[in-house]
């Protein structure tokens, strides 16, 4: 965590969040999150490293995924914490058959048009639990060569005015760069209807190493002073302050 730290700072970043993937009830999946026992350390951490680098804020989040059926639990465990945000994510989807996460399916039952309305659809009752703070990847379920809005365009505004109507950002994740898709999360297309809708936008780098931390991080924002009206976010005990992102001052 320390490493993470020490990179945002020797990139010049002023704010860092600790993301790490919610706890599963029963000990599920542990591959890829935390166990329960590791979430007090995991705080502890953060709040250590929050007294040592006094150059850089550090916050506490989660990323919590969002599964049909286990609201109970997420709303229990995320009232027994003192997070900083919380990133509502979609990594698999209910009814798949399992071992599909959205990010890596083969589902031959359906077309890629009916599984990104299953993707959206569960996105959709996530938001609409009020539990979570920002979108994480909105459209991660995208396929190269299947362009989301070509076919799903009515999903991914139901999604964006049901988060608009709860008060929630969307992230933007530069992790999308590293993969073969080879572009961002969501692609800008949805950024631009996000801004119309006036939602604020968080930046992301989802990072899983070190090295990953603020990940493009530099040319993006760049890009971003191109849109009028983007409203950047920031967090604080679940508060969210957004602001407009000023166009850069050319001197
Ligand atoms: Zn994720």
């Amino acid at each position: 965590m320390e490493e993470y730290v020490l990179a945002a700072i020797e990139k010049g970043i002023p704010e860092i969040c600790f993301t790490d993937h919610i706890p599963l009830p029963d000990g599920e999946d542990t591959e890829h999150r935390m166990a329960m026992d590791e979430l007090e350390p995991y705080l502890e951490k953060i709040a250590i490293l929050n007294r040592k680098y006094r150059e850089i804020s550090i916050l506490a989040g989660i990323e919590a995924d969002y599964v049909e059926g286990y609201e109970t639990y997420i709303k229990e465990f995320l009232a027994g914490y003192h997070f900083d945000l919380v990133i509502m994510s979609v990594h698999y989807i209910r009814h798949w058959q399992s071992e599909q996460w959205v990010f890596n399916f083969e589902y031959s039952a359906e077309t890629i048009p009916q599984q990104y309305h299953d993707y959206f659809q569960a996105m959709h009752k996530g938001i609409d639990t009020g539990l979570f703070d920002i979108i994480g990847h909105l459209d991660i379920i995208k396929r190269p060569g299947f362009p989301v809005l070509d076919t799903n365009r009515q999903d991914v505004e139901k999604v964006l005015d049901a988060a608009k109507k709860k008060g929630m950002c969307i992230e933007l994740n530069t992790s999308g760069l590293r993969k073969p898709i080879s572009e961002i999360y969501p692609a800008i297309e949805i950024v631009n209807i996000a801004i119309k809708k006036e939602i604020p936008f968080t930046m992301a780098s989802d990072a899983h190493r070190p090295e990953h931390v603020g990940y493009y991080f530099d040319l993006l924002t760049n890009h971003l002073f191109n849109y009028n009206g983007l409203r950047m976010a920031h967090y604080n005990k679940r508060k969210c302050y957004s602001h407009l992102l000023a166009p850069q001052e050319i001197e």
